[in-house]
């Protein structure tokens, strides 16, 4: 049993293009079990969506999105919900961090990424936005947050910073995750964002922080591993091989674009002085 879980590990692992690390976990047996169809969901609190895995469908909106409290921006209401808790409470610790942004439409995504492409090619145009379709914003879910009066806005200097050390600490206690952790780009495709938020609702994310997993890929791969195929219809003890119960949802091409990895010209490398190399970024910036 052990080691089919393993095997099945290893299999659910390897449909992750980015799955060196993702390997190495085993997943624990008090996961919070979910069916496997919620995973694969776009409008799921669980989906999915990095570089190398794509919303089905690609231009998915979620149904409802409501305002943040006090923002012109807009998240699914759960998400909307633990933002607003997490930025009232960081406030009341000293805190002043406000929401930069938040839900970013597929099409919105489509022109920018058009606009840099156009204008930078298409390898800088990869480090500096996602592409259409990448974007964890399109899910409605994810949010910028930022320490308002500071040099540290928007940079990985903002994780070393008292707020974004507190959002680290505290982002579980709202459901939320710090999605893009420092030196996982190789995982999650994005370089270290220490003000970017996903929500996956509270028990999802205390079950991740206490399952060990640095990322959410790595989080999503041990659900997949343990999610249930189909509604049980009794307490039936788990006596079925775990590789029985699981498919191996035949290798996906998912391709192999590392993100950035493209070859950068000259006329890149002078624009990229002047600009941010996050991919989460597409705002903020008028070319
Ligand atoms: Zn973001």
């Amino acid at each position: 049993m052990r080691l089919a879980s393993a095997i099945t590990s290893c299999i659910v692992s390897g449909l992750l293009v980015f799955s060196t690390a993702a390997a190495s976990f085993a997943a624990p047996e008090d996961l919070p079990q979910v069916e496997a169809g919620d995973l694969d969901d776009a409008s799921s609190l669980l989906a999915l969506i990095n570089p190398s895995t794509k919303l089905s469908p690609e231009d998915y909106t979620p149904k409802e999105l409501v305002s943040v409290a006090g923002t012109s921006y807009q998240l699914r209401p759960e998400a909307a919900d633990a933002v607003e808790d997490l930025v009232a409470d960081a406030r009341k610790a000293g805190h002043s961090i406000k929401v930069l942004s938040a839900f970013r439409s597929y099409q919105r995504q489509y022109s920018l990424f058009n606009q840099y492409q156009a204008k930078y090619g298409t390898a800088y145009a990869e480090r500096i936005s996602a592409r259409p379709g990448t974007s964890e914003h399109q899910l409605g879910l994810a949010a910028d947050l930022g320490y308002t009066n500071s040099q540290a806005e928007l940079k990985e200097a903002f994780g070393r910073t008292p707020a974004g050390q507190w959002i680290a600490k505290h982002a579980v206690d709202y459901g939320l995750i710090v999605r893009y952790p420092q030196g996982m780009e190789k995982i999650t495709g994005y370089k270290y964002e220490p003000w970017h938020v996903r929500y996956i609702g509270k028990e999802q994310a205390q079950a991740m922080a206490d399952s060990g997993a640095e990322t959410y890929e790595e989080y999503y791969s041990m659900l997949k591993d343990e999610a249930v195929k189909e509604p049980k219809k009794s307490q039936e003890p788990k006596n079925v091989p775990a590789v029985e119960q699981k498919k191996p949802e035949s290798e996906s091409d998912q391709g192999t674009a590392t993100p950035g990895s493209g070859v950068l010209k000259q006329e890149d490398l002078d624009v990229l002085r002047f600009l941010p190399p996050y991919r989460d970024w597409s705002f903020g910036f008028i070319p």
